[in-house]
């Protein structure tokens, strides 16, 4: 029988789903029967891994699903953590970066994923690329498009190594979201981006100013850094905004 008093044991919402940290059968049974909009709890099997960046998961309680539908900022997403990648803990930087947009940019999202970035700037765009590498999230991000009334987001499934063979360089915005390559895909976005545009690349570091010298090796000088949040111990999910010269 659930002990109502007992506190719930500790996990992340998405949408309908609760992400337990814990293999615990019982708390999982507490959280889907205390929390109405729950309809799935899950524990991760494996880490986030492979070039989809996904992970593998197993039900604890409720609905035999992986996927879900997640509100953000009036934007409504489906998401399926098993298929696609998706975290909710960059909603604040996708506002921050819609509140520095001009109307009319054109807007590059480079690994763009069930389209988070996309959706959440195309108000302001006058066209956004979307690319992802995976099928299952470009599908996903389809959906998204036409389930939010955007009209201007071009889905791309796409290596984005090949982009600048196929997107002309004019890209007033370039949103880099993939923390764990490194600055291999630099080159690229800076390649895509015009003149005077900015790149915004989220990318793990140990400590403040740590991919300074990569960005200006690039040339460019114009660089603010803003730490994210902790992604484990000693390193942080950074974001640095990279206007090209
Ligand atoms: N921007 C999305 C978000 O915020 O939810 C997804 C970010 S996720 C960290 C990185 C995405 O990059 C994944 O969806 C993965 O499939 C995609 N990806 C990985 N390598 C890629 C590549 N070479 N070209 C294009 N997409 C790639």
């Amino acid at each position: 029988m659930l002990d109502e008093k007992k506190p719930l044991m500790r996990h992340e919402r998405i949408g309908g789903i609760a992400v337990m940290q814990e293999k615990d059968k019982e708390g999982a049974a507490g959280i889907l029967a205390s929390r109405p909009s729950v309809h799935t709890v899950l524990y991760p099997v494996s880490a986030v891994s492979g070039k989809y960046r996904t992970r593998e998961f197993i039900v604890l309680a409720g609905e035999n699903t992986t996927r879900t539908e997640y509100t953000e900022y009036n934007l409504t997403y489906t998401i399926d953590l098993a298929t696609a990648y998706f975290s909710a803990r960059l909603a604040l930087e996708r506002q921050r970066i819609h509140a520095m947009m001009r109307e009319g940019e054109r807007v590059l999202d480079m690994f763009a994923g069930v389209g988070p970035f996309s959706i959440a700037l195309a108000d302001q765009a006058s066209v956004v690329y979307a690319c992802d590498i995976n099928p299952a999230a470009v599908l996903l991000m389809q959906k998204n498009i036409a389930r939010n009334h955007r009209k201007n987001i071009i889905p791309v499934l796409a290596d984005a190594t090949t982009l600048p063979a196929i997107l002309p360089p004019s890209f007033d915005r370039v949103i880099m979201n993939l923390p764990l390559s490194g600055s291999f895909f630099l080159t690229y976005a800076y390649e895509l981006c015009r003149p005077g545009g900015t790149i915004h690349w989220y990318v793990l570091v140990s400590e403040k100013g740590e991919q300074l010298l990569d960005i200006k090796q690039l040339g460019a000088r114009d660089v603010f850094e803003r730490m994210v949040r902790s992604y484990s111990a000693g390193r942080f999910h950074t974001v640095y905004d990279i206007v090209k010269p």
